[in-house]
């Protein structure tokens, strides 16, 4: 009821605004709302990479790639490109319920549970039987190694053999200012580097300790991400990039763990902020015994093309992951299905309707990738592996546009994207934005370290200049307080959790507003010379510039 009182109040609100608003150009909402109600219903089953939801997911883009007019843009086989492109992954599910005893070193002992105090992963190092017996827990902080930072929490200690218990998101995060960047998340506070860290010490494993505020999500979050079928690309040396035993447990076990060895929890954090931290051992020990299925498995990358006119060598790529988390532990009301509707079947009803335009409209001077990439929510897998084994050049690749979500509230004022990097891409936005009465904001939550968190990143650690377009939260009703309330309940409620469901409440104006956005900028791109770079000082520009030769000479750009 609630619900519909407050979506008649914001449709009136929107057709008194409408002629003040920005320029859908030939996109329609209703359109976008077939595409996520379709992707997002229970019939997609939550589009588990590797389910019977695979292929039907993968039709649905193939039919939609080919009723607009595109060619077939994957994997060349006899001369002839396929709709999709191979992706060979590791996939590893849990046989049974992992057994956890935590014997915490004063006398008690606790079975912990599979996804309540503790998640889990299933072990992608290679390994099917992992077996801890008593093995000592040992605190690291935030388990960071930064030399060009003067960082250091190892401080020379060995942890071959030892469980880490780390914190999550990186150190200066607490105290706001430092030397990680602040409120915004470098890659050291991801549980990514966490656990790569930890496997390049040979550590046995690591217990990420979770609090809402730095991991940026609650702990339904952290235990439907960790508990179910977990999947790496397939690697050389799987057991250097990961322990036997990946996992989170929840703040009062931590607090717990901490007392039993005589210490306050708070405490040996606020150690972990300094510089002067020393690892900190502990006297509690934990025996698993772990079973897992693992094997390797295809899945697919759907790559529909635009051929361009006069330089068909050069690409623009649009991306959008398909996948989502499938079906997993009910919530309090018995849902078991993941829809995914906002994350991501949004970001691939936007990559359709951008290739039904591109298709119609003039031909672009250069070619044009749809890509919907599988296994982001598996790590951003799907993206690494066409990064690592592109199907067009990535020196000749002019740029990436991502989406993962988009905007269900209505219209906003203001756009932004992923994290705080800076590159000529993000000034032709900006540019085109504001021939549409549209201002750009910064990330509004660099703590939420989003520029780790979407497929742009595989592409960025190639030197390819990407980002991931995000709408905005200056609503056009209801400004930034309700753009920020909207968002904050969204996290709450349903990102990575049963209840992220297409309704019948939301409104697609503004997501027609934003894919027109793009598609100016995409025009823009594929019907000029220029290739925009990364700036002189992004971690992403050397890369970049060692495929400066293929490019046409003298012709990258630089940072307006
Ligand atoms: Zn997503």
């Amino acid at each position: 009821m609630k619900g519909f009182i407050w979506f008649a109040a914001s449709a009136f609100a929107l057709a008194a605004t409408q002629s003040a608003a920005a320029d859908m150009g030939v996109f329609n909402p209703a359109r976008f709302s077939e595409h996520v109600k379709t992707l997002g219903s229970d019939a997609y089953e939550g589009r588990g990479v590797n389910t019977p939801a695979e292929q039907k997911t993968i039709d649905y883009i193939v039919g939609q790639f080919k009723a607009a007019g595109l060619q077939p843009g994957g994997d060349l086989v006899d001369g002839k490109r396929k709709w999709t492109q191979d992706v060979p992954l590791l996939q590893s599910d849990h046989a049974s319920t992992p057994k956890l005893t935590l014997n915490l070193g004063n006398g008690q002992t606790l079975n912990l549970t599979q996804g309540e105090e503790i998640a889990v992963r299933a072990p992608t190092n290679g390994q099917t039987t992992v077996n801890l017996a008593s093995v000592p827990l040992l605190f690291v902080g935030y388990g960071v190694n930064a030399p060009e930072r003067n960082w250091d929490d190892f401080k020379g200690q060995d942890v071959k053999g030892k469980l880490l218990v780390v914190l999550v998101n990186d150190p200066d995060f607490e105290g706001g200012e430092g030397d990680f960047g602040g409120k915004a998340m470098t890659y050291y506070g991801r549980w990514t580097y966490k656990y790569e860290e930890a496997a390049r010490r040979g550590a046995a494993g690591v217990l990420v300790v979770h609090e809402t505020k730095p991991a940026s999500y609650g702990w339904n979050t952290v235990k439907n991400s960790n508990t179910n079928t977990m999947f790496d690309i397939v690697r050389d040396n799987a057991a250097a990039e990961h322990t036997a035993f990946e996992s989170w447990i929840q703040r009062p076990l931590a607090e717990q763990i901490f007392a039993a060895s005589g210490l306050n929890f708070d405490q040996a954090k606020a150690q972990a902020r300094t510089r002067a931290f020393q690892p900190i051992p502990l006297k509690a020990k934990l025996s698993a015994r772990i079973q897992a299925n693992s094997r390797t498995i295809t899945s697919r990358n759907v790559a529909g093309l635009l051929p361009g006119k006069t330089h068909p060598d050069e690409t623009l790529i649009y991306t959008a992951h398909w996948d989502h988390l499938g079906i997993g532990k009910p919530d309090a009301n018995g849902d078991n299905i993941y829809n995914g509707a906002l994350d991501n079947a949004t970001g691939i009803a936007q990559l359709i309707e951008q290739a039904r335009a591109f298709a119609k409209g003039p031909r672009p001077d250069r070619s044009v990738l749809f890509l919907a990439v599988t296994a982001e929510e598996k790590g951003l897998l799907g993206s690494e592996y066409y990064a690592t084994h592109p199907l067009y050049p990535v020196g000749k690749t002019v740029g990436v546009l991502n989406t993962d979500g988009g905007s269900i509230y209505g219209p906003s004022k203001n756009f932004t994207i992923s994290g705080t990097a800076k590159l000529a891409l993000l000034d032709m936005l900006i540019a085109e934005g504001k021939k549409q009465g549209r201002y750009y904001s910064p990330d509004p939550h660099p703590e939420y370290g989003s520029f780790y968190r979407s497929d742009h990143f595989s592409f960025a650690k190639v030197g390819v200049p990407a980002i991931s377009y995000n709408d905005g939260n200056d609503m056009v009703d209801g400004g930034v307080a309700r753009g920020e309330a909207l968002q904050a309940a969204y996290n709450e409620k349903q990102y990575h959790q049963p209840d992220d469901e297409w309704s019948p409440t939301w409104n697609f104006t503004g997501m027609a507003e934003d894919t027109n956005l793009l598609h100016k900028l995409g025009e823009r791109l594929a019907n000029s010379r220029e290739w925009p770079n990364w700036s002189q000082d992004s971690e992403f520009r050397a890369t970049r510039d060692q495929t400066a030769s293929e490019r046409p000479a003298g012709s990258d750009g630089e940072r307006g």
